[in-house]
């Protein structure tokens, strides 16, 4: 019997150590505060800023007539005269790339932010296109999203012009007028840059801001700094049916189908939690701004990472974010009328890919599900999930599993001589080898698919490429020859 109490001792001794290292570690506050500027400069550059917000650069996917953002231009080339004549300026369909040469070619960067903006949907407060300065900001579509940080950079180079400044090393500025859809702005702008043989040093991009507690609890004014970002992808699903009439519903009907598999995904996150490097060092960075609470988790990563992958997606949303693939459902369709059944639903969702779970398993994962093959069914996978979200991966996983259904079934035929508990644990042991079956097949399902696309995205490569040796056949390529041309 005292051996069962060496697990909760190291447990206990653990967190003593962390408590002991949280209170022994320097506390910080952040006594930051914006630089106080004269109001008639203040004002002079809200004013710069108000101007941009006032040209309406709205993009829309499929393009725009560059046109539309020459006009947006026009004002930049009034608000920044210096910069519009003093340094080569190259448009590119509404792009624009300037370069600044410095004094050496050496290490040469690129600051860049976009120029469109989003449509301005809903009721504001302020007209979106007014640019209002009132309150102490700048108001309007794209005040911080991210015309902010295209003034900021014109305006530094303006200010730098004028005092005759020269860089140390070649600057480049770039505005895209396609980001918010992903168009093809910035990879115009990429291939200019290789044409001209540029090698980039840094490349400093629209980001995170100063701000003001960043994880609920910890006060002080912080500069996020991103270091990467996640891929996106919007998805759609489609749900059919004969449709028919309102009056004699059939059960299983696109709609109800659709909103279970949202049910199902949002209660269960499919998606693997990981705490990057990245991620685990901002964490250590801001522990010490933290009250003792957050900052013994924090400051022990170590310890209460486990922890901090079930909790943290609950208490904070954008927190949560960092550590797995997520997908917002946002759009829905159906019949176009009250009594009419649909014949086809269909689900909008924008997914954010992490790069443990890049795009094609986070996709490979979610189609599987919306085809119904969810091993994680709510009574069932639930404890197989929470080991996921603790960090291990899916074999780690099983094979827990496995062990601890192992260790409790022995267990119990050793304290009990009854039949009828051994025939309970039989049955047990039966649903528990049919959810690892189920877990193995899904597992295996989206290896497969991967493997496929990976296959066939290397076959595309090998037809440009010159021809290697010959690779070994593996048993998939048959499907995948059949895949291809079915496509
Ligand atoms: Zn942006």
């Amino acid at each position: 019997m005292k051996y069962l109490l060496i697990l909760p001792g190291v447990l206990v001794l653990l967190v003593l150590i962390a408590v002991v290292r949280t209170l022994v570690s320097p506390r910080k506050t952040s006594d930051y505060q914006p630089p106080q500027t004269d109001e008639a400069e203040a004002l002079r550059l809200a004013g710069k800023l108000s101007k941009m917000i006032q040209v309406d650069t709205t993009s829309h996917a499929g393009g725009d007539d560059p046109a539309r953002f020459r006009a947006f231009h026009k004002t930049l080339a009034e608000l920044f005269p210096r910069v519009f004549s003093q340094l080569e300026k190259t448009e590119i369909d509404g792009n624009l790339l300037f370069y600044w040469k410095g004094r050496s070619r050496e290490k040469p960067i690129l600051l860049m932010s976009h120029q469109d903006v989003v449509p301005a949907e809903g009721t504001w407060s302020h007209a979106p296109f007014s640019g209002d300065i009132a309150d102490g900001k700048v108001w309007g579509r794209g005040a911080s999203d991210t015309k902010c940080s295209v003034m900021a950079f014109f305006e530094a180079a303006e200010q730098l012009l004028a005092e005759g400044y020269t860089p140390p090393t070649d600057v480049y500025l770039a505005s895209s007028c396609t980001e918010e859809w992903a168009g093809d702005g910035a990879p115009k702008l990429v291939a200019e840059l290789q044409r001209r043989g540029v090698e980039l040093f840094l490349v400093c991009d629209e980001g995170g801001a100063i701000i003001s507690e960043p994880i609920g609890g910890i006060p002080g004014n912080f500069a996020m700094v991103g270091v990467f970002e996640k891929g996106k992808a919007d998805v759609k699903f489609t749900a059919r049916s004969n449709g028919g009439h309102a009056s004699a519903p059939m059960a299983n009907s696109p709609s109800a189908r659709l909103s279970a598999f949202v049910t199902d995904v949002e209660k269960h996150d499919p998606f693997r939690r990981k705490f990057l490097p990245e991620v685990s060092a901002m964490f250590a960075r801001l522990a010490p701004y933290a009250p003792f609470g957050l900052r013994l988790v924090m400051g022990n990563l170590w310890l209460f990472q486990p922890l901090m992958k079930i909790v943290l997606p609950r208490v904070s949303a954008q927190a949560g974010a960092m550590l797995h693939t997520t997908i917002a459902f946002t759009m829905q369709s159906g019949a176009d009328a009250y009594n009419v059944l649909p014949q086809e639903a269909t689900l909008g969702a924008n997914m954010r890919f992490i790069p443990h779970q890049g795009e094609q398993e986070s996709l490979a994962i979610i189609r599987r599900l919306a085809h119904g093959q969810n091993p994680m069914a709510p009574d069932r996978g639930h404890i197989h999930h929470r080991l996921i979200d603790m960090g291990l991966n899916q074999k780690q996983a099983v094979a827990a599993l496995y062990v601890i259904s192992s260790i409790l079934g022995l267990s119990a035929v050793v304290l009990t001589s009854s039949g009828a508990i051994k025939a309970m644990l039989f049955l047990m042991a039966l649903a528990v080898a049919a959810f690892l079956a189920s877990r193995v097949i899904f597992r295996r399902d989206i290896d497969k698919a991967l493997q496929a696309e990976k296959a066939a995205a290397e076959e595309k490569s090998t037809e440009t490429a010159t021809p290697a040796e010959t690779v070994p056949a593996e048993p998939e390529e048959e499907s995948n020859e059949e895949k291809k041309e079915e496509a």
